[in-house]
Order: structure tokens, then sequence, then C-alpha cells
């Protein structure tokens, strides 16, 4: 039992969470438990309720503060994740401190686990004794504040970035926008037209695009990444690296005459996804924002053979510049929002499908691209040749997605994706149009009503995955033609269906760095490599480190309206925190006891978060109480056991686990 240091009055709240908990947890039992049993721990009230957390419930644990005095109170629920806010803001109501309440988590470490109720009830009740005895050594703790700077970063230049940007600009607040690549409008840029409503991508994305690089409170770095960020929330302090244009940006003038003399030609893998040519120095399209270009070194005669200097020559500026270096530059920003985007699937690992080795399969990309009055073929839809019109056209959904092999999550799209190309294919062909889909998922906001048009214009819709994809003939008839192999789910048959063209609807994957963004932002991955959101449903655009913010394809596959949504809905979160001024922080921190620091500096690359430095001169580490969110690992690390957390003392720590190990069937012998 706990070295109590004088008489507490707890109060204990037990959660039915509907059936929740009261399914699996006799939660009545545990009430009694609590009020029989731990009485001599200082509980003088047990409650049980249908909802603790809602109004009547959070009521309760008011009223009884002030009528009963208490002053330490357990709330036996759900995890501390999802309500340890609500319930400590409730004890502050009634004039608790906050952190003299403990939440004990009978869901999801208990009921969500076990199916035998009477085993459950039993651990119910070691969780709450726990949480009994921990609380008795609870110390009351006051908040930080700091203060916030009103700049914001804007990480990432495509349509949930421009958003996030243009709203806090907007607002009067400066933003700097970085893009790594040179131009912002991300993958949108690179659109024909958009699902449901087919209007056309650039007519929408450029004015938003014109606008975020016009915008007096906005600082566009384009070419740019982040290579630092150090601080915490309301003062963060982040190098950025310019990388060189190879072109003085004052004096170019956007005329783009270098990019028309420029001899050197190449397959442009980027903006025309590998179906169009560039020059050396280009920009990605004539709409790029900012109209500067930029030399591809790699791909330049002078940099690559030391002769040409043809754009130098031909600039009426004298823009060019071969001897620019790259720069950095250090900004303080006070929130920052991750909007970083996605890459595309590989088509080429799903071999069976053939894309790189049979010349008419495409990719959803390349097919955009295709389509686009302003690509490679002026809008025309032809076969590899660059001429031929396709008569029969197949189309396979969730290439790289809902598939073991590759992604098992649903890449959002590529079902209306695949739509709009069926429509567009019809429509400027009036091709045949094979659709193979597993399920038709069309669940938004005229959705579905698409679907039903594409139906009538006439796709004849196949149900079953695709199993491949192949050019070997059996019969005459094949000849010349792409073979769709595929079983037909609602008929119950094989079928093998000849195609000139097929286009792998391909899915969206995390950012091939984000793990390493995710690091130097001091944020989370999941399992599948997307970042992590504080909570995917109550606050899908904050992180678990304050200040930071995520929006749009950067969390997980999403549309462009659901990216639009979250880059205002980000924006709108860091304009709260600007005009509030101030922030207040969590206490519940870990210190570093210098004088019991053996300065091993094991503690200092284990923090998620960045918040440990080594102090060179006095061979100790420190805690920015800032930057640390509290979360243990160093104390649980450090062997010299001098690190210890406001909030998670070894005392409490160990009074938790006496009363996990209580005897709780006593009470019922
Ligand atoms: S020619 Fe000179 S001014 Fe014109 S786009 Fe090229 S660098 Fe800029
Ligand atoms: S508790 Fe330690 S490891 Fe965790 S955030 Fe704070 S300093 Fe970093």
């Amino acid at each position: 039992m706990s070295k109590q240091k004088k008489p507490a009055k707890i109060g204990v709240y037990v959660c039915h969470c509907g059936t929740n908990i009261s399914h699996t947890v006799d939660v009545e039992k545990v009430r009694e438990w609590a009020s029989k049993s731990l009485d001599g721990e200082g509980v003088v009230i047990a409650r049980d309720y249908k909802f603790m957390c809602s109004s009547p419930g959070q009521e309760l644990i008011e009223n009884d503060i002030k009528e009963l005095g208490l002053d330490r109170v357990v709330v036996a629920a759900c995890s501390p994740h999802l309500h340890e806010l609500t319930f400590r803001n409730a004890s502050k109501r009634a004039g608790l401190n906050p952190y003299l309440t403990e939440l004990a988590s009978i869901r999801e470490q208990v009921s969500w686990v076990h199916t035998d109720k009477e085993a459950a009830t039993e651990k119910a009740k070691a969780v709450v004794t726990g949480a009994v005895e921990r609380v008795i050594e609870n110390e009351p703790l006051e908040e930080l504040k700091v203060s916030i700077h009103p700049d914001t970063l804007v990480v990432g230049g495509g349509i949930a970035g421009i958003q996030a940007a243009l709203e806090i600009a907007n607002a009067g607040k400066k933003v700097w926008l970085v893009e790594r690549e040179a131009s912002i409008g991300g993958h949108m840029a690179q659109f024909d037209k958009t699902f449901p409503t087919l209007d056309c991508a650039a007519c929408i994305l450029t004015p938003r695009m014109f606008e975020a690089g016009n915008h007096p409170n906005i600082e566009l770095m384009t070419w740019s990444e982040v290579t630092n960020v150090a601080g915490y929330v309301g003062n963060f302090s982040v190098t950025i690296k310019k990388k060189p244009r190879y072109l003085k940006e004052e004096l170019c003038t956007g005329c783009r005459i270098c990019v028309e003399k420029c001899p050197k030609k190449i397959v442009d893998q980027g903006y025309e996804a590998g179906i169009g040519y560039r020059k050396a120095i280009y920009t990605s399209s004539a709409q790029a924002v900012p109209k500067y270009p930029v030399i591809d070194t790699e791909n330049c005669n002078f940099f690559q053979k030391g002769a040409c200097k043809i754009c130098e020559k031909s600039c009426p500026t004298n823009a060019i510049d071969y001897e620019q270096k790259e720069a950095f530059l250090t900004v303080e920003v006070g929130n920052i929002i991750l909007a970083t985007g996605y890459d595309l699937f590989d088509a080429r690992k799903v071999s069976n499908y053939g894309y790189g080795r049979l010349p008419n399969v495409f990719t959803s990309i390349e097919f955009e691209r295709m389509c686009n009055a302003a690509g490679p073929t002026s809008g025309d839809i032809v076969l590899r040749d660059g001429k031929t019109t396709p008569k029969t056209v197949g189309i396979i959904h969730c290439v790289g997605s809902r598939d073991r092999n590759y992604n098992n999550y649903c890449s959002n799209i590529c079902c209306m994706q695949s739509l709009k190309f069926a429509h567009l294919v019809k429509e400027r062909t009036g091709a045949t149009v094979y659709d193979f889909y597993i399920d038709m998922r069309t669940p938004m906001k005229a959705y579905d009503e698409f679907y039903q048009r594409v139906l009538e214009e006439g796709t004849l819709f196949v149900r079953g995955k695709v199993a491949q994809v192949t050019d070997a003939a059996r019969k005459a008839s094949e000849e010349g033609k792409l073979m769709v192999q595929v079983e037909d789910t609602l008929i119950g048959k094989q079928r093998r269906i000849p195609v000139d063209m097929v286009i792998l609807s391909i899915g969206m994957e995390p950012r091939h760095d984000a793990k390493e963004t995710g690091k130097l932002f001091g944020i989370g991955c999941s399992a599948n490599g997307w970042f992590t959101e504080k909570h995917t449903k109550l606050d899908p655009i904050s992180t678990m480190t304050e200040g930071i913010f995520i929006a749009g394809t950067a969390t997980g596959p999403k549309d462009i309206p659901t990216s639009v949504a979250q880059g205002s809905a980000a924006a709108a979160r860091v304009l709260n925190m600007i005009m509030r001024g101030e922030v207040t922080l969590e206490p519940i921190k870990a210190s570093v006891y210098q004088g019991q620091c053996s300065g091993c500096r094991i503690c200092n690359s284990l923090c998620p978060f960045n918040a440990i430095t080594f102090l060179e001169d006095r061979k100790v580490s420190e805690i920015n109480p800032a930057l640390c969110q509290g979360c243990g690992t160093c104390v649980a690390a450090c062997p010299a056991g001098a690190i210890s957390g406001t909030g998670f003392s070894n005392d409490q720590i160990l009074a938790q686990i006496d009363g996990l190990l209580m005897d709780v069937t006593l009470a019922d012998a």
C-alpha cells in the first residue's frame, strides 16, 4: 500500500460506456469493490453511470467534488487518450486541480480485450485499485504558458498546402510556403478533368496557384526543402535549403526564351509522367508558379560537358547564373502545417499486368497527361505509337491497393478516377470500355450519380480482380491484342477480354521519405507509413506534437475536396492559436536531476520529440519542457535513474503497481 501523506478524499466513477464496458465487465461489482474495499485508501464515494463523459455524468463528478469536498478523482472508463481532458476539465470546473484526476482504462485495457466476464471484472477492479493508489501520490500541477509567433510554415505546395496558406494569409498573417519542386500545384496540376463535375483541373487550380504566388502575406519558397526544425509550439526555428535554379530570380521575367532555345530535350519523368519531353532548362508547365525555370544539371550540356551556354546567350535579361550555390535561411514560426502529399504506386511491381513490358499498358497518371489538352498528345487518346486511336480500352481498378501483396488499404480515389477515364474514353474516341473493379466505392457527394451516368453511357463493368494482362494470343482473333484475364464474379466464369489499351488505376502511397520527414518534425507514421493524426475522428489535422498540423494526403489517400477541407481546417487551428497569442502546455514533463546524470547520452537519441540536448560544457543532459510531451521513454531508459517526470514519478508508478497487484478477490469471498 502507498505511503499516504495525508488522508485523501477520493471519488471513484465507473462508466458503463453504453454496453462497451458493461457487456464484459460487471460495473456494479467494480463500483461496490471501490466503495467497500478501498475506503481504507480514502475512497469516500463510488458511483457508476451509463455515460460518464456525458453532461449529467460530468455533473455527478463536479457536484461530488463541491459537496463532499473530494480532493482526488478516479474515472474508470475509456483510454486517457480519448477522455482524460474531459474529466480533468470537469474537476477543474469544480475547483479541483485537474492533475488530481486519474483515468483507469477499463475499456481498451479490459472490456475490449477480454471475453470472460468474471475475469474481466476482477481485472477492472485491479485497474481501478491501481489508479486509486496512484492518484493518492499525484501532486497538483500548474500548466505552462508559451507565446505564439504569428508566422506559420506550410510545407508542401499541393492543393491542401495552397489552401492552408491562403486561408492564413487572407486572415492577415504571414506564411512561409515551402515546396521542394520548382512549381507549386502538386499532383493536381497534372490532371485534366476533376471528378465528378468534370471541371478542368487547371481552371480551378491555377488561379489559386497565382494567388498564392503573388499574395503579400505569402513568402513562397519553391525548389526548397526544410533541413532542420528546432524549438517548440509557438517558437519553432526552421532552416530551409534553397536549391540553386542557376538563374537570378530578380532578373528573370519568365519569358521562357531560354527553354525554347535549349538544345537538350529529355523525357520528362516528372510532370509529364514519362510520356512527354522537357528541356534541360525548364518549367513544369507554362502555368508554373513561380514562372522561373530551373536548370537540370544532370542533363545540361554545360554542366555535363562544359560547353553550350545557349540559355545564357539567349536570355534577354542576363538572368542565367551557372555559379549559383544552394542557400540556407532560418525562419521563426509559431506553427507548422505539413501538407507533403503522396507518391504513386509503382505499377511495375505488379508484373502480371505488364506495365513497362507491354507498350499499351498505361498508368492512370500517364493517361491524365494524355487527356490534357496541354499534354504531350494535345489531349488525343492514342496508343504508345502516338497515332492509333484505341477501339477497346480496359481500365483496371485497385492496382497496388486493397491487395495484401502491396498495400492493403483502399486508395480512396481510384474508383472515381476510373469512372472519369471511362467517360473520357467514350466521349473522345467512342471506344468500347471495360471497367474491371473489385467493389465500386462512390460514397461522396454526386459520386454515385456520376457512376450511374457512366453506366448509362455504356461502359461495360466486370466485377472481379484481374489476374493477368498478356499479349500472348491463343487464337487468331487475339493476335495484336492485350488479353485481360479475369474471373467475372457476377457470372462465376473466367473471361479473356481482348483490348487495345489498358489503363492501370494506380493507388496512393506515403511519400518515400515520409519517415525521415516525420522524424524531422517530431511526428509519427502509421504501420502503412502515413503520418499519424492525434485522433483519427476527433482531431484529424493535429499531431501528437503541439504546433505541428497535417493536412491532405500526407495522412492517407483523399480526394481533392477532402484535401481542401483539411487545408482550411489546419489553417483554422493555426489562426486560433495565433489569435490567442499564447498556448497552454501540459505540465506532465520529464526533467533530469543533473547531479545524478552520468552523461551517457542514452536518452538523447531515444526522445521521439527531440526534447533532450546534451550540455557539452557540463557533460549532462537537459530536457526542454516545451518540447517534452511526457511520454516517459527517457525516464524508463536512463540507467542512472536521473530522469523523473511530473505526473509519472517513481512513487506514482510504484503505488499504481501495488494497487494492480492487490488481491481483488478478497471482497467477494
Ligand atoms: S530567358 Fe532569362 S528571363 Fe527568360 S525565362 Fe530564361 S532565365 Fe528567365
Ligand atoms: S519524456 Fe523524455 S523521451 Fe518523452 S518527450 Fe519528454 S524528454 Fe522526450
